[in-house]
C-alpha cells in the first residue's frame, strides 16, 4: 500500500502573528506555532515510511514553497546522533526557509499586503496533481490506455490565522472543485481571528474537517487528534468536525458577503442586487423581470448567518437546477423553487460557471 501524501499551507502573515502573540486568553506566538508545526509534520512522516510531504507558506503577497519531500534539499544538515536524519532535514529546511522569507520582506512598506493563501493553495494542488501525473506514468495504466489512476488520500491542511478576503472567494470556490476533481481533501484550522466562511466550505465540500481553535494552547494536541489521521481511516476513529457551515457567497459584483442575493440562471454569478445585464456572460435580462425582483426585493429579517448541518443536502453544489436560480436566496432557510419544490437555500449558488441553466433567462422562471 502506498503512503499518503500531506500539503501544508501554512498562514504566516506577520501582522496576523503578532496580533496573535497578544491576544488574551491563550496567546500564541509564531515560534511557539511553528516548533508545535514540525512536531506536526514528523508525527506525519514518522506514521508511515511511504508518507510524502510538501509545505507550503503563505507570506503576505507571495507563497513559497518551504519543503517538498520530493526535492529534498541538496545540502544535508550536518548529522547529529540525537535526532533522526528525517526529522532534522525537515527542521532545518522549514526554519532555514521562514527565516529568509520574512527577512526579505519589505520592512519600508507602510501596509501589509494580504497574505498569499489562496496561490499557496493553488500550488499545493498542482503540486498534487504533479505527484499523480508521476505516479499514473509509473503504472501499467499509462501505457494501456486506462483511467488515471489517483494518489491514495492525497489532503491539503490550511493552517490560517487571517480573516477571509471576499475577493478571493471565486479562486477559492475553484480550488474547492479541483480538489474535488483531485479526489483531494480540504482540512482547514482557524487559529487566530475571525471564523472563516470559505475555508469551512473548502473542508465541508472536499470531506475534511475544520476546526476554529478555541484552546490555543493545545494546538499540537488538536493537530494530531484531528488531522494526523488520514482520510481513509477518519471514519472508524470519529474526527471533530463542525456542527455549524456558513453557506453564505460572496457576490461578484462588490466581493461582499451576501445573505441575499441574485444569481444569473445562464453562469451562476452572484450578485446583491437585481441587474439588467450579468458582467459575467453579458446575458440582457428582461426589464420586467428587473422590476419584478426589485419589488420582490425581501426586507432582510437577521436571519442567522449559518446553517446546521443538514445530512440530507447535497453535498457538492454542483447539483443545481437553472431555473431555480432566479429565486432570491436567504441562507440558513429553505426557499421554494420554482415548482413548489424546495430546494437547498443557497447551498446551491457557487462561482463556477455552468451551463445546466443555459435554456433559462433570467425571466423564464417564476
Ligand atoms: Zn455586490
Ligand atoms: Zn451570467
Amino acid at each position: 500500500m502506498n503512503g499518503s501524501h500531506l500539503s501544508v499551507v501554512v498562514d504566516l502573515s506577520p501582522s496576523q502573528w503578532h496580533l496573535s502573540s497578544l491576544h488574551q486568553p491563550y496567546p500564541l506566538d509564531l515560534g511557539s506555532f511553528v516548533s508545535q508545526l514540525l512536531a506536526f509534520l514528523n508525527a506525519h512522516i514518522a506514521s508511515r515510511h511511504e508518507n510524502s510531504l510538501a509545505v507550503f507558506g503563505a507570506f503576505p503577497g507571495k507563497s513559497v514553497l518551504l519543503y517538498s519531500s520530493a526535492n529534498p534539499p541538496a545540502e544535508t544538515p550536518s548529522s547529529d546522533a540525537n535526532s533522526f536524519p528525517s526529522f532534522k532535514m525537515v527542521d532545518s529546511t522549514m526554519m532555514h526557509n521562514i527565516v529568509q522569507q520574512l527577512d526579505s520582506l519589505n520592512q519600508d512598506s507602510v501596509e501589509e499586503a494580504p497574505s498569499a493563501l489562496v496561490g499557496a493553495l493553488t500550488k499545493s494542488l498542482c503540486y498534487i496533481n504533479r505527484l499523480t501525473l508521476e505516479f499514473n506514468a509509473s503504472t501499467a495504466n499509462a501505457t494501456e490506455g486506462l483511467e488515471p489512476l489517483t494518489l491514495s488520500d492525497p489532503r491539503i491542511l490550511i493552517l490560517s490565522v487571517s480573516p477571509d478576503q471576499t475577493a478571493s472567494y471565486i479562486p477559492v470556490m475553484n480550488s474547492i472543485f479541483s480538489a474535488q476533481k483531485l479526489k483531494v481533501t480540504i482540512d482547514a484550522c482557524q487559529i487566530y481571528g475571525p471564523e472563516t466562511v470559505f475555508l469551512q466550505q473548502a473542508a465541508h465540500l472536499t470531506g475534511g474537517s475544520y476546526i476554529y481553535l478555541e484552546r490555543r494552547d493545545a494546538l499540537l494536541q488538536y493537530l494530531t487528534m484531528t488531522f494526523l489521521p488520514p482520510p481513509s481511516v477518519r471514519h472508524t476513529i470519529s474526527v471533530p468536525t463542525q456542527d455549524k457551515i456558513d453557506f453564505r457567497a460572496a457576490c461578484f459584483c462588490h466581493k461582499n458577503i451576501v445573505d441575499v442575493g441574485f444569481v444569473c440562471s445562464v453562469c451562476l454569478s452572484i450578485f446583491c442586487q437585481p441587474v439588467p445585464v450579468c458582467s459575467t456572460c453579458r446575458t440582457k435580462f428582461p426589464i420586467k423581470t428587473l422590476q419584478r425582483l426589485n419589488a420582490a426585493r425581501p426586507s432582510l429579517p437577521l436571519a442567522s448567518a449559518s446553517q446546521s448541518r443538514n445530512p440530507s443536502a447535497p453535498s457538492t453544489p454542483m447539483k443545481t437546477d437553472g431555473r431555480a436560480s432566479a429565486t432570491p436566496f436567504r441562507s440558513g432557510e429553505t426557499p421554494l423553487g420554482p415548482g413548489g419544490l424546495p430546494h437547498s437555500g443557497n447551498i446551491n449558488v457557487n462561482g463556477t460557471p455552468h451551463t445546466n441553466g443555459a435554456k433559462n433567462g433570467l425571466g423564464s422562471s417564476g
